[in-house]
């Protein structure tokens, strides 16, 4: 019977592998990705219940009481935050994930100590695998919520000597590791290795920052996958070693992606220090003046071109202002206006941010235009309406090479016949530089909260 249940929750993960693997897939296109979401969830329930009931079960009543308490800390939680305050929930949640990974292998480690049941030599490598990556992954993930939460200031800390730190830390981890593996009851060399990986994830968090967040965020995330992937081995679960892998490898895949957006390398990344923000490499902003516009001429702007791109930001993520957008998207093409809206990779403060924001407000995936595809159309456009958007639409990533930006791949707004951003004053983006876009001569500042100012468009457009 035991062997026949056996069988059957091996089925059952396999069934679950595959629908996480179906629903990945799915989650690559707009279009399919709500349904992608969902065989992704009904895997991990088929997975779940599998999993409970299996027979080393030994009780239900610990994992009620975990089940409760996790389901309306995160329902709560998932309710309450804020679209803009997502990276930093996402940041968290890797964060526990790691957590959860490296206590499954400190459990494991304990109960072989204390039930004086020695372990296989590769279930103690799984460990130890286990506790690193996964209390890396917690504590950076802390460190990077407090800098995006602003709880620490956001930019890069380079501490002195920080290569030679590194090096003697993971040196520190290696010998206690190896300490460890030799004699597996040698608990202070356990507790030694575990310190530090938790003081590597504060230390190579730290010299990340502004811009590079994201990035940060992604490779946190993959880290958590292959920390869960780690605790899948060590209490031999498969599903959790195929469910931790899928998440580790389709996060670097994510990281890989977003490092491509921005022109940088994993390892600048990592070890760059970069992304601080503090030089601009431009003129203050004293010494130019901006044009500014009503929203009675803007709309007259828009109204009267043949093509506008919409290109969204933070702000309009901050303004909650999709809705509104998408109004103006379709009163503008009743009126036989070209609408394309340019998506950054990196716009708002999550991977797909916009994406999410947008189909959230239904806009029709046709008129999303990816960066690659956008860009080479803007000489073409009239008007590049720019909401709530700042570096990723900076010209000084392209030409200025002191600039923290410089080299990130932008729309380029600036190419196009007109431009009209709507922001509430003259505040600088997420890497904190000045953007000479606002002052350009084709530029029209429209200043307000971007709800409201995308509201007055689409009343004023009525009346054209
Ligand atoms: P930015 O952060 O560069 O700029 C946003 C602009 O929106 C600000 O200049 C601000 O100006 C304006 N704004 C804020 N609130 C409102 C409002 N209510 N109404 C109108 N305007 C508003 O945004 P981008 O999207 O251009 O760039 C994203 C940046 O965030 C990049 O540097 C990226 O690297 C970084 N990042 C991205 C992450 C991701 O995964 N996507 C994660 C973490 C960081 P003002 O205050 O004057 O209105």
């Amino acid at each position: 019977m035991a062997d026949v249940l056996f069988t059957g929750t091996q089925l059952a993960y396999l069934a679950a592998a595959s629908l996480f693997i179906v629903g990945l897939k799915q989650l690559g296109s707009p279009a399919t990705a709500r349904n992608g979401n969902r065989l992704g969830a009904i895997g991990m329930a088929i997975a779940i219940v599998a999993t409970l009931l299996d027979r080393q079960i030994l009780g239900y009543r610990d994992i009620a009481i975990g089940l409760a308490i996790g389901t309306a800390v995160g329902a709560i939680a998932a309710y309450r935050v804020a679209m803009t305050a997502m990276p930093q929930m996402v940041g968290f949640l890797n964060g526990l994930g790691g957590l959860s990974s490296s206590l499954v292998a400190i459990g494991a480690s304990w109960h072989a100590v204390t039930a004086l049941q020695p372990m296989a030599g590769d279930q103690n490598f799984s460990i130890l695998l286990g506790i690193a990556i996964g209390n890396v992954t917690f504590s950076g993930s802390v460190l990077a919520f407090a800098k995006l939460q602003g709880i620490l200031p956001g930019g890069p800390v380079v501490l002195p000597f920080q290569k030679v730190v590194d090096g003697l830390l993971l040196v520190g981890f290696v010998v206690a590791s190896g300490m460890f593996l030799q004699d597996t009851t040698n608990l202070p060399a356990f507790a030694i290795a575990n310190l530090i990986s938790l003081i590597l994830g504060v230390v190579l968090v730290l010299p990340i920052g502004g811009g590079d967040m994201p990035v940060v965020i992604s490779l946190l995330n993959s880290l958590s996958g292959l920390a869960a992937s780690a605790a899948g081995f060590v209490v031999q679960n498969n599903a959790l070693v195929v469910s931790g892998a899928l998440v580790g490898a389709s996060g670097l895949i994510l990281t890989q992606i977003m490092c491509k957006a921005m022109n940088r390398s994993l390892g600048s990344v990592v070890f760059g220090g970069f992304g601080g923000g503090t030089s601009s490499g431009a003129r203050g902003p004293e010494t130019r003046t901006t044009k500014e516009i009503d929203s009675e001429e803007a709309a007259m702007l828009l109204g009267y071109a043949r093509s506008v791109a919409i290109v969204p930001g933070y702000g309009m993520a901050v303004a909650q202002a999709q809705h509104a957008v998408r109004e103006l998207a379709d009163a503008l093409e009743k009126r036989g206006v070209e609408v394309k809206f340019a998506i950054h990779p990196v716009a708002g403060r999550m991977p797909g941010h916009m994406n999410v924001l947008l189909a959230e407000a239904n806009v029709p995936y046709s008129q999303l235009c990816d960066m690659e595809d956008i860009n080479a159309q803007f000489e073409n456009v009239d008007v590049a309406l720019v909401i709530g958007a700042n570096d990723v639409v900076n010209p000084a990533a392209r030409s200025d090479r002191s600039s923290p930006i410089y080299g990130m791949p932008i729309l380029e707004v600036d190419k196009a016949k007109h431009a009209i951003a709507i922001k509430r004053g003259m505040s600088k983006g997420f890497a904190g530089v000045e953007n000479e876009l606002f002052f350009a001569n084709k530029t029209s500042m429209l200043f307000g909260n971007a709800k409201e100012v995308v509201a007055q468009l689409s009343a004023a457009l009525k009346q054209l």
